[in-house]
């Protein structure tokens, strides 16, 4: 393949962005992962879900990452994010300096001239320059425990991920970051779905800018090959049930999450037209958290919007869209109701996390915990086909 020397060039950088990103080297640095990509690991059997392998781990050294684990670590178990962002904040800065410009910051004690480091996160900086495990990771590692008592068995099948966010958005960390992680959990692909342009308090990708983030996606897909990452956009439903990007460009993406955003509390009648009118859409390929509830959390709590489950579940049905089940604690969505009767109806399901952060794609362990309550089968959730196939489906 003969590639220009511009491309050639962005490549390169890329795929420094993406070793700055994580540590690509050392993927078992990051401890809590492999215990839960690996929920038969030996680890396990030795009666102490997890903490063997942490123990295993060998010290972490580099700011960056240990930076980084922390937040990862604080994300799966829904710490504040304004603490979360404080460490990855920390992590950013320590990158973009030299190894010489780190040295001499050790070397002063001046760690503190550098505008937006906290406490917390340079005593982890000196520690880890020291050549020690920071204390405040060494903690976090500890405590880390999986994320649901009894893993159901669907969770094993999954392979990937269709519904994530990245600070192209309204998320907490870069594509890059994003999707190294969700390979570092062992999953063969995983989709990146920013927000559409109408929602503009989750600073929504114009089709300028989404078409930017699909060359990235490109580039990025040279360098974690054979990991793929699907093009996406979780498309906000308008009020008629129109998709808020230009069918052009949805034709280029790989995976298109439908979900409504606004006007939740519209009538019965109307929400069930809106969402039918985004099912039959043919670029729609899943049906993003379908209530919009909120049972808890930072954003506080909002009841579920109504529409005639029966059509909404059937036009899905039909029209090939997999109901989403989303897995982030605050969600919980389709609820344990809805979700039995589209089990019955016979819908495609597909488990997302809707992770705005690294650590939140692990989540997907709830989402699976759900489906098997549900009685779902495996054959029925599209994250458990192999990549072609998903793609076939999608692109049908
Ligand atoms: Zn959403
Ligand atoms: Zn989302």
């Amino acid at each position: 393949m003969v590639i220009s020397a511009e491309a050639a060039a962005r490549r390169r950088e890329i795929a420094l962005r993406v070793r700055a990103a994580g540590h690509h080297d050392r993927p078992l640095a990051m401890a809590p992962l492999s215990v839960c990509a690996q929920p038969n690991a030996p680890a396990r059997v030795e009666g102490r879900p997890g903490r063997l392998r942490l123990l295993k781990v060998s010290p972490v050294l580099d700011p960056v990452a240990a930076l980084r684990e922390i937040a990862y670590l604080m994300e799966r178990t829904r710490s504040d994010t304004y603490r979360v962002r404080a460490f990855r904040h920390a992590a950013d800065l320590v990158a973009d300096l030299s190894s010489e410009e780190r040295a001499e910051h050790q070397r002063q004690r001046s760690w503190s001239t550098i505008p937006g480091l906290g406490a917390s996160s340079i005593g982890v900086i000196e520690q880890s320059l020291a050549g020690r495990v920071p204390d405040y990771l060494a903690a976090k590692r500890a405590k880390a425990e999986p994320l649901v008592a009894v893993e159901s068995p669907l969770r094993e099948l999954l392979r990937g991920d269709l519904h994530t966010h990245s600070t192209w958005s309204d998320g907490g960390a870069s594509v890059e970051e994003m999707m190294l992680s969700a390979q570092r959990l062992g999953h063969d692909y995983c989709a990146v779905t920013d927000h559409s342009p109408r929602l503009r308090v989750a600073r929504g990708l114009s089709a300028e800018r989404l078409a930017e983030q699909l060359a990235l996606i490109d580039d990025l897909n040279e360098v974690l090959a054979p990991f793929r990452v699907l093009k996406g956009i979780e498309v906000d439903i308008l009020d008629d049930g129109s998709l808020d990007q230009t069918p052009f460009l949805l034709k280029r993406l790989d995976i298109v999450v439908a979900s409504v955003h606004s006007k939740l509390a519209m009538d019965s009648e109307s929400m069930t037209h809106r969402m039918v009118a985004a099912i039959a859409n043919p670029r729609t390929n899943v049906l993003g958290h379908c209530t919009g509830r909120l049972i808890t959390g930072e954003r506080g709590t909002r009841g579920q919007s109504q529409f005639d489950a029966e059509v909404v579940f059937e036009a899905a049905r039909m029209f090939n869209v997999a109901v989403e089940i989303n897995s982030r604690p605050e969600r919980e969505d389709p609820p344990m109701d809805l979700l039995m009767l589209a089990n019955e109806i016979g819908c495609l399901f597909s488990i997302d996390t809707d992770a705005h952060a690294p650590g939140q794609l692990e989540f997907l362990s709830y989402g699976a915990v759900r489906a098997s309550q549900a009685g779902v089968p495996a054959e029925r959730i599209v994250t458990t086909w192999p990549l072609h196939r998903l793609l076939e489906w999608a692109n049908a």
